[in-house]
């Protein structure tokens, strides 16, 4: 039986955020945070996955601008694990508007503008399951005992 621990979400920092030197803090976050990393890769998306990944966007003012962004460099590309991971995953980004995120949060710490807003994170479990599903194959998410489990939860 499925636990809600195992509840995954797609978490993927944005060239700026690689250009930044953010990716450690993003993991870092999460790490101390008490989830668990279970896929991670590094890549160039091409521009049929950044229309996947973002078709609900499709014929919006910032469409392409949103394209030519996420796909201007490599992006790290992450699935995380655990209770509630993909509301608190939310919270801990921050408001889409970086100006708008509280501080604590990464979009509040390390951005200014929605149109460099460092990182992205799925915004329901129907999401990450599509985002998860469109970025990893099923052999390149690890299953692993997170030794730390029991005082986590
Ligand atoms: P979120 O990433 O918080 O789920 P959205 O799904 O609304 O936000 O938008 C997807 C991404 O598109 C944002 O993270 C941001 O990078 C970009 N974006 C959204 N709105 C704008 C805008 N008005 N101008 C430029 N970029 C935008
Ligand atoms: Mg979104």
């Amino acid at each position: 039986m499925a636990s809600t621990k195992n509840e995954r979400t797609f978490i993927m920092v944005k060239p700026d955020g690689v250009q930044r030197g953010v990716v450690g803090h993003v993991i870092h976050r999460f790490e101390q945070r008490g989830y668990k990393l279970v896929a991670l890769k590094m890549l160039q998306a091409p521009r049929a996955l950044l229309e996947s990944h973002y078709e609900e966007h499709k014929g919006k003012k910032f469409y392409e601008i949103l394209l030519a962004y996420i796909g201007s460099g490599p992006v790290v590309a992450m699935v995380w694990e655990g209770l509630t991971a993909v509301s608190v995953g939310r919270k801990m980004l921050g408001a889409t508007d970086p100006a708008k995120s509280e501080p604590g949060t990464i979009r509040g710490d390390f951005g200014i503008v929605t149109g460099r807003n460092i990182v992205h994170g799925s915004d329901s479990e129907a999401s990450a399951k599509r985002e998860i599903a469109l970025w990893f194959k099923p052999d390149e998410i690890s299953q692993w005992t997170h030794t730390a489990e029991q005082w986590i939860y």
